[in-house]
């Protein structure tokens, strides 16, 4: 492949090349248009070759994947109950539970129509538990690293018959130190599979990474990486450390906010601000790495649900989460990795609705937030923040008072406030960045040797501006 193949952008999902089950089940789900990734992706999957996606959470990345896979392993399909007929054909590595969750479920989605069978195992649950589900056989299995290789130590599986690997946020998954575990599941593969590899960032280690365990990769890339969407307000309030629950409390109650996740660093913080938010008559909940897998599995069903308004959460509990039509997210604390800006931002907006991102920013988080403007591209406006003296609690307090006098919102804002039923819709983006026609930028292959620090010959099928240059 060289640099001029550019396939045209797909309009509707029957140009992709899907076979009809699948696009039955596509239509089931009330997409009316593949998205970007989905348009460029798919069709470059489905003729075997590897791939190196740029793509941002929301974006519809895990249909870019599935759908391919699932085609590819029609052939095997098979409706047999012998587990022999059901050997692990494909297998998508994910950094967290819950992500595995939601993939695992959106295969089981896209298969319906379809014999092909899948799992999901992670860690932090009973490894007897998965077992029994593995022995009867399944085609794609959705895992956690650490979770795979104690199952791989156990003899509960065999990798032997992998054609297709997929490593989906795999700059996470580096964040998060699995390499070594990648490492190990790697040469524990067969030699020749196909690989498709995600990430919402390019940083020189996922260019290492890529170069470890892609042959000849196309790169596609459609939207920015380390950019933020456009449909998405960003907003930064500047107040002192001690003042920032008071406002939150005061943003919360005030601003006609339906859901919002609030992102902490530390699961102290998650935890203790949770409760904070509780004793002000706020649903709120806290979702973390200290969390038993019931709990966040309990706390995630009951935020979709509306039974919870607000979702503090970790960097890493967060990861990955997909709940449509969020409307909010606010950084309570600003995250040292800019990148982590990026995912957690990109968690509202989401398939094209719009979303607002607010940070509340103190003095010595003024230089974090100026590397995310950095890595965005972006300025972003600063507001002193105004807390309402009645708001402030002294500094000492480790939790606002329940005590509703203590505060000049009304009872009816509090009242707005108390979780309703979301009502979920699916139905189809009506934004125009997903229905713009996709305008590929045309590299040559040195000057993309240069941008992705890949030290081979690229073939290029397309990409969209925004690699960062020499990073
Ligand atoms: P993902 O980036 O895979 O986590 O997907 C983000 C959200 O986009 C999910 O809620 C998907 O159900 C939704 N989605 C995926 N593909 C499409 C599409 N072609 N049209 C509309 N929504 C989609």
């Amino acid at each position: 492949m060289t640099t001029d193949t550019i396939l045209p952008d797909a309009a509707s999902f029957d140009t992709l090349g899907l076979a009809p089950p699948l696009l039955k089940a596509v239509v089931d789900t009330g997409y009316a248009t593949p998205t970007p990734i989905q348009a460029k992706a798919i069709p470059l999957a489905l003729q075997g070759l590897d791939l190196m996606a740029g793509a941002q959470t929301g974006t519809g990345k895990t249909a870019a994947f599935a759908l391919p896979i699932l085609q590819k392993l029609l052939p095997f399909a098979s409706s047999s109950t012998s587990p022999a007929k059901h050997p692990i054909r494909a297998l998508v590595l994910v950094p967290t539970r819950e992500l595995a969750i939601q993939v695992e479920e959106s295969f089981k989605v896209y298969a319906k129509h379809t014999p092909l069978k899948s799992l999901v195992v992670f860690g932090g649950v009973d490894i007897r538990t998965q077992t029994p589900h593995l022995k009867t056989g399944i085609e794609i299995l959705v895992a956690t690293p650490g979770r795979l290789l104690d199952h791989v130590e156990q003899k509960t599986l065999n990798l032997g018959q992998v054609q297709i690997l997929v490593l989906d946020e795999a700059d996470r998954m580096l964040d998060m130190g699995f390499m070594p575990d990648l490492k190990r599941i790697l040469a524990l593969l067969p030699k020749l599979r196909q690989n498709l590899m995600f990430s919402a960032t390019f940083s020189n280690e996922i260019k290492r990474l890529a170069d470890d365990f892609l042959t000849n990769p196309v790169l596609v890339e459609v939207a920015r990486s380390n950019a933020t969407n456009d449909n998405v307000t960003q907003k930064v309030y500047q107040m002192a450390q001690a003042d920032k629950q008071a406002f939150l409390t005061q943003l919360l109650l005030k601003d006609d906010v339906k859901q919002v996740i609030v992102f902490t660093k530390t699961k102290i913080t998650a935890s203790k601000l949770s409760r904070a938010l509780q004793k002000e008559g706020i649903a709120a909940d806290a979702i973390h790495g200290d969390k038993s897998q019931k709990e966040r599995i309990e706390a995630l069903d009951a935020f979709k649900a509306g039974k919870i308004t607000v979702l503090v959460a970790t960097d890493v509990a967060a990861r990955g989460l997909d709940i449509s039509d969020l409307p909010m997210v606010i950084n309570y604390e600003i995250p040292s990795a800019p990148e982590d800006y990026v995912h957690r931002i990109g968690r509202t907006g989401r398939a094209g609705a719009s979303g607002v991102a607010i940070s509340l920013v103190c003095e010595f988080e003024e230089e974090f937030l100026a590397n995310i403007e950095k890595l965005i591209k972006k300025t972003l406006i600063k507001v002193k923040a105004d807390i309402e003296p009645t708001s402030r609690k002294p500094a000492h307090h480790a939790a606002p008072t329940s005590n509703p006098k203590n505060h000049t919102t009304s009872d009816a804002n509090r009242e707005k406030y108390v979780a309703k039923p979301r009502q979920h819709s699916r139905k189809p983006a009506t934004d125009p960045w997903f229905d713009a026609p996709y305008e590929p930028t045309v590299l040559n292959t040195d000057s993309l040797k240069t941008m992705t620090g890949i030290n081979r010959k690229l073939p290029v099928a397309a990409l969209l501006g925004g690699l960062r240059v020499g990073k």
